[in-house]
């Protein structure tokens, strides 16, 4: 397409390779390319499971409520998640944003009754209770370089960028994949938790990177085989949900967030319940919260409607 037609935005660039590599694979766990939270402890998914069900039951219980996660990987967190809802007595009918065919099947063998789509538009009338799971990460940025967009142009038959100099992103992608969400907590109610790596606040810089085999590596290589992403601009992000009267909470640590809605307590339960893996678990949760692993670099934006309570342990 370069060859043919000019070189192609950063954005367009990330989302085709994008496209190729989560349509082409399952890249998750050890011997995939990277691991996310909920791969590395069922911790994760409970929690995130628990902090919604005791939104809802907050909320006044609405019995129609649905789940709608956005890029469910293999659907271990929902499952997780589910199990915690159906604790406190809600069994929503359950809607997957998806667009991998690969990752579908993986979700459909974790949870069988999903409904997929490939975008917000077709989910029911309903309040609906929102995760976001390293998927905005993974949506497409542009790169500027003063006024000028940056693009993928060939240069001696390699990849090569043009424009150098002070690069700023944004993401049009990832913008209205928040308005979409707070358009639907605006209309029919409910909550959205959005977990991601990135920055508090907007910042210069060139955040892009490229992920293959739990390894980092060069951007342009191999176009469509390894994991693009891009440092979530959480700033931006809530400015985009901050429509329709929805409100934003403030953001909080990864670390912080499940500190305080009790992942020690939850440790010290399944250690009762498995003594033999004591380690793995005293591990996994040291990885999801210690602030030289994933606690700090990892953040949680909440945003509720205007008639649904915040979710505990953001403020
Ligand atoms: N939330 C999961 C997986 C994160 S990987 C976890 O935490 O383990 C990113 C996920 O987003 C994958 O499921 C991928 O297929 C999906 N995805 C990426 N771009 C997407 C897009 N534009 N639309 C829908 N899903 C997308």
């Amino acid at each position: 397409m370069i060859r043919a037609e000019g070189p192609i935005t950063v954005e367009h660039f990330m989302a085709l390779c994008n496209e190729h590599f989560y349509a082409s694979r399952d890249p998750l766990g050890a011997a995939g390319d990277f691991t996310t939270a909920p791969e590395i402890s069922q911790m994760f998914g409970e929690i995130v499971g628990a902090a919604l069900a005791d939104c809802w039951l907050r909320a006044g219980a609405p019995a129609d409520a649905v789940y709608v996660e956005l890029g469910p990987g293999r659907g271990t967190l929902a499952a997780d998640a589910l199990r915690a809802l159906a604790t406190a007595g809600l069994q929503p009918s359950v809607h997957f944003i998806e667009t991998s065919p690969v990752l579908r099947a993986e979700q459909a063998k974790r949870v069988p009754d999903a409904h997929w789509h490939r975008t917000l538009d077709g989910l029911p009338a309903a309040p609906a209770l929102f995760v976001a799971n390293e998927f905005f990460d993974a949506l497409p940025i542009r790169q500027w370089v003063g006024d000028e967009e940056r693009r993928v142009a060939i240069v001696n038959n390699a990849l090569s960028f043009t424009l150098h100099g002070p690069i700023r992103e944004d993401s049009p992608a990832r913008a209205s994949a928040a308005a979409a969400i707070a358009g639907h907590l605006s209309t029919h109610g409910g909550v959205a938790l959005i977990i991601d790596y990135g920055h508090a606040r907007s910042a210069d810089g060139d955040t892009l990177q490229a992920v293959r085999g739990h390894a980092f590596g060069d951007v342009l290589a191999d176009p469509g085989e390894q994991d693009l992403t891009a440092h979530v601009d959480f700033e931006a992000l809530a400015k985009a949900a901050a429509i329709g009267g929805v409100s934003v909470a403030p953001l909080v640590t990864q670390g912080e967030w499940l500190e305080r809605l009790g992942i020690q307590v939850r440790a010290t339960g399944l250690v009762d319940a498995h003594p033999e893996r004591s380690p793995e678990i005293a591990a996994a949760a040291g990885r999801l919260t210690a602030s030289d692993a994933m606690g700090d670099l990892f953040k949680v934006l909440a945003v509720h409607a205007a008639d649904w309570p915040r979710p505990a342990g953001l403020e």
